[in-house]
């Protein structure tokens, strides 16, 4: 690994030079265990702690298939599905595996009694597959989550419709949360030049799915002037909606759950902000109770903040805790956009307030390769920022789960794998220099 270190961080090599580095066996990955896959069983989700179902151990490394590519991982970072897969739940991620193994030829390397975890990454290209001609060895990428065999016609007009869609590092072996990581030549793009190695790999996942929520045709399809109710506007996907709106020429209203939080909010540009903590909200005063007076409050609060005007598009993902909520304060014809179910996934809502008032519900899920292409365009082009808080090394890697789960964090956790320390990788000094302050915003 010290030779693969020492190449891929060398100066005027070439592809050749990289492309013959010699691929260790094994490597050193995040993993969960399937013999331990019961480890929490009867426990409340709030207090199972996921460092204790991730353990960093080496692993044999992948056969490199025609479309895939080997990448030697600089940095990755937490995903909310990491914390889902270190809970085993809703599921343990063994039966995707197992399941993606039987499905496609070549995929059988997948199904193995350890899952290496993580759906984003930021490093260099080691190897390629036979029929790969988009990358080469050397190149410095980030990677998109979408795996897809695109060998049904559902898949060709939307590569998330595909029936085998699934999220690398979730649903997939050999995700980014390790020294070396298999991906598919078209999970790849380049790594945008002005950020170092950590804060390149904090918003792949979380940035394209904020963007297709939002901005594409495929979600909300975002106006400007638009007001647009974020909840968790300080999280990692609400801190890339926050920036997305103001980007394009929406108004946001960033719901958050702390004054720090407010205050990220406001650095980003967000100016209409509600502390749902200090505002008591009780949207379930009790466990299968709603009380539709504190949806009614929180839309006044709205409103107020709003200057009379309800959102045009809720962003959901908080799910059964927020969802009747965001039902009752989207306008008549508003867009409630859901892409998960953190606090729940047996939403109630009162239908009378989505049909009477001609309201719609949109589910939607990562992105396909376009949209985390110009997803990545935009923090390319210094227009979106990372918000990247901390980095912890592999290591401490179920600390780093464990902070996420407990919603100590904000916007983004990094984590270093073979980058040797924090501030590298950058060879954009310019662009860089001029982003500054917007790139360091969220670090603590
Ligand atoms: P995150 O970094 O933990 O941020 C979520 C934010 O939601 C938190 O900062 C928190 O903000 C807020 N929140 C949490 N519980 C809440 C509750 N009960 N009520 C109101 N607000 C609450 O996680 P993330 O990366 O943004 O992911 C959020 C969810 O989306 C996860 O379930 C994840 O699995 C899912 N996800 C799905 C996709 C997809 O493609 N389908 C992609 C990315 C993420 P405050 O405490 O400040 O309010």
């Amino acid at each position: 690994m010290k030779q693969i270190v020492a190449a891929v961080t060398a100066e005027n090599i070439s592809a050749d030079e990289i492309g013959s580095v010699p691929v260790p066996e094994s490597y050193r990955a995040a993993v969960v265990l399937a013999a331990e896959s019961d480890m929490f069983e009867g426990m409340a989700t709030a207090d199972k702690d996921p460092a204790k179902a991730l353990h960093v151990q080496q692993v044999a490394t992948p056969e490199v298939g025609p479309d895939e590519v080997l990448v030697a991982v600089m940095a990755s970072s937490v995903n909310y599905n990491t914390v889902w897969t270190a809970l085993f739940e809703p599921l343990p991620t063994f039966g995707f595996l197992q399941r993606y193994a039987r499905t496609v030829p070549g995929a059988g390397k997948h199904d193995q009694p350890f899952h290496v975890v993580g759906s984003d990454l930021s490093g260099v290209v080691l190897r390629i597959g036979a029929a790969v001609r988009s990358v080469k060895p050397g190149d410095r990428v980030v990677a998109h989550c979408l795996n897809v065999e695109l060998t049904d016609p559902d898949g060709h007009d939307d590569s998330m419709l595909d029936p085998e869609q699934r999220i690398w590092g979730f649903e997939t072996n050999y995700g980014g949360l390790g020294e070396l990581a298999l991906v598919k030549a078209n999970q790849l793009m380049p790594k945008p030049g002005h950020l170092t190695w950590e804060e390149a790999a904090a918003s792949g996942l979380v940035h394209s799915t904020a963007y297709r929520q939002l901005v594409s045709r495929n979600g909300a399809t975002m106006k400007q002037g638009d007001v647009v109710l974020i909840w968790g506007a300080a999280g990692g996907l609400g801190s890339y909606a926050t920036q997305l709106v103001l980007n394009g020429g929406g108004i946001p209203v960033c719901v958050v759950s702390s004054p720090r939080k407010a205050e990220l909010v406001r650095a980003m540009g967000g100016e209409l902000v509600i502390d749902r903590k200090a505002e008591g909200f009780r949207f379930w005063p009790e466990e299968n109770v709603q009380d539709p007076r504190e949806w009614k409050r929180f839309g006044t609060l709205v409103r107020d903040l709003t200057g009379g005007t309800d959102p045009d598009i809720v962003f959901e993902h908080p799910g059964r805790e927020t969802f009747g909520a965001s039902v009752y304060v989207a306008r008549r014809g508003g867009t409630i956009v859901t892409c998960a179910s953190t606090s729940g996934y047996e939403h109630v809502y009162d239908n009378r307030h989505l049909w009477m008032r001609l309201k719609r519900i949109v589910g939607t899920h990562f992105a396909n390769y376009r949209e985390a292409w110009e997803a990545n365009r935009l923090i390319t082009r210094g227009m979106i920022h990372p918000t990247l808080s901390t980095v912890y090394p592999l290591d401490r890697i179920g600390q780093a789960v464990q902070e996420v789960h407990t919603n100590q964090h904000n916007g983004k956790v990094g984590v270093l794998c073979l980058a040797q320390g924090t501030d590298q990788g950058v060879e954009d000094h310019e662009t860089r220099e001029r982003h500054l302050a917007k790139i360091t915003r969220f670090r603590s």
